[in-house]
């Protein structure tokens, strides 16, 4: 940022590391970025229901998501789009904009010009799919039931449990390679294993684990407080230890 910040124009990292599980400070990194004049967005394609990224505080400009993966919406289902309030009413702002993003009165007069509705509103492209936005409503029902200030209680716990088992198996061949901080993680553990392929994530997907496989030598897991419990972390290690041997 130092040598390249002004000529820098846009900043947008992820806000959890797909790969490596780490989270960053997106304050700090806003800050850093506005010091600079550049615009601040996240992917919280890794962060959306997983960490609590308190976007409006952090004063990021904007962010996106998923809503497949934390979320549990399926597949396919829509994204989702944070702009900062301070960009809300704002018509210069170059924008992705569609019919239902203008303003109601005058939608239908097809006139030629843009007339963007304040705030989010402003942002609605077009129809939105009602499947996919019932299993988004469902979802997003349940965290709330849940609280997610508890989830992320559960989730720092089942992960530092996780982490626990996997440092007492005392075995060389594995190395976390997430950062040990809670506050710069989310769920998932990321484990670098020696020497491995991807048979023994197929492996361990026969012994009804399900995680994933990053080339060249990375098991992904992720225990999700809303639906797994310490149990499943143990069984897991257990199984771990199993393919390993
Ligand atoms: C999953 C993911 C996305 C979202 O991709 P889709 O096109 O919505 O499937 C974006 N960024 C990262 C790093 C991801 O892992």
């Amino acid at each position: 940022m130092k040598t390249h910040g002004n000529e820098i124009a846009l900043l947008m990292i992820g806000s959890t590391n797909y790969y490596t599980g780490q989270s960053f400070p997106l304050k700090k990194i806003t800050e850093l970025g506005h010091k600079h004049s550049c615009m601040v967005g996240f992917d919280l394609a890794h962060g959306a229901g997983n960490i609590q990224p308190n976007l409006h505080e952090t004063g990021a400009d904007f962010a996106v998501w998923c809503t497949y993966k934390y979320l549990n919406s399926g597949p396919g289902s829509l994204g989702g789009c944070f702009v900062h309030e301070r960009h809300a009413n704002n018509e210069k702002l170059n924008r992705f904009a569609g019919w239902w993003g203008h303003n109601k009165k005058t939608r239908f007069n097809m006139r030629h010009e843009f007339d963007a509705l304040p705030g989010a509103e402003g942002w609605q492209l077009s129809n939105p799919p009602i499947l996919s936005m019932a299993a988004i409503r469902a979802s997003l029902d349940t965290f709330a039931k849940a609280g997610f200030e508890n989830l992320r209680k559960k989730s720092e716990k089942l992960t530092g449990f996780l982490e626990f088992l996997l440092d007492e198996m005392n075995n060389d061949s594995i190395k976390i390679i997430t950062p040990r901080n809670p506050e710069e993680r989310g769920c998932q553990l990321s484990i670098q294993v020696k020497n491995a392929d991807k048979s023994l994530h197929t492996k361990l997907t026969k012994a009804g684990v399900i995680s994933d496989w990053r080339e060249p030598d990375v098991i992904r897991v992720a225990p999700a407080p809303l639906y797994n419990s310490f149990e499943d972390v143990f069984r897991f290690s257990e199984k771990l230890k199993e393919v390993l041997n």
